[in-house]
């Protein structure tokens, strides 16, 4: 199988090619034909599966075909795993010229404020800053947001992140694609996953 057999265009596995992506993993094979298709998907795949690429990929494909700002949103438990996956976004996305900011705490809000008044395509946050902006910034919000993702829900969870994913559900809106991706499907991960995805399809690698 090869990435333009799973449906993805020239661009996107012209830039797989130069990252050395040969095949796609599993977890990419399972998850990109149902992303293109337009469902909603909840992945149970572990950190080195390839994950960031069966979300960013179709992600990066639907924004190609529609662009528009402040187009997706992908929440991370931690500051490290965002700028990781704003990486894999910026290196996959670098022949449609996607432009990508990082939100995360712990770093100043006015320069934040500024990237997000540029309206970039993707967002990548961790939930407590992107409540925050929400919250404080002006002129900011996510009412035209088409794809929200939450990578490592079991560890969202576990950090406590749920009250500020709740909170955040409440301003996006309903009508969108949801990618969840867990290593662990426990009771919260259910929880959330019936909260936020409509008629998902399971993936598990
Ligand atoms: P992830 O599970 O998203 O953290 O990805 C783990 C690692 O696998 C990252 O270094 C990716 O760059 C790499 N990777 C992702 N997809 C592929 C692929 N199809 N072929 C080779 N490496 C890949």
């Amino acid at each position: 199988t090869s990435f333009t057999d799973l449906g993805i265009i020239k661009p996107l596995s012209d830039a797989c090619a130069q990252l050395n992506f040969k095949h796609p993993t599993e977890i990419q094979c399972e998850s990109i034909p149902w992303a293109l298709e337009g469902r909603d998907i909840i992945g149970l795949a572990q950190t080195g599966s390839g994950k960031t690429a069966a979300f960013a990929l179709p992600i990066l494909q639907a924004l190609w075909e529609a662009p528009q700002g402040l187009f997706a949103c992908v929440m991370a438990p931690t500051r490290e795993l965002a700028f990781q996956i704003s990486e894999t976004f910026e290196a996959l996305g670098a022949l449609i010229g996607v432009r990508c900011a990082v939100i995360v705490g712990g770093m100043d809000m006015m320069s934040q404020s500024i990237a997000l008044s540029k309206k970039p395509h993707i967002l990548v946050c961790t939930p407590g800053r992107l409540a925050d902006h929400l919250e404080n910034t002006k002129g900011f919000s996510l009412r035209n947001l088409k794809y929200l993702v939450m990578d490592e829900a079991d560890r969202l969870l576990d950090m406590d992140f749920g009250p500020k994913i709740d909170q955040i559900l409440k301003v996006i809106p309903k009508e969108r694609h949801t990618y969840l991706f867990s290593a662990t499907m426990t009771t919260k991960v259910q929880k959330l996953q019936r909260a936020s995805l409509n008629n998902p399809v399971k993936v598990e690698v």
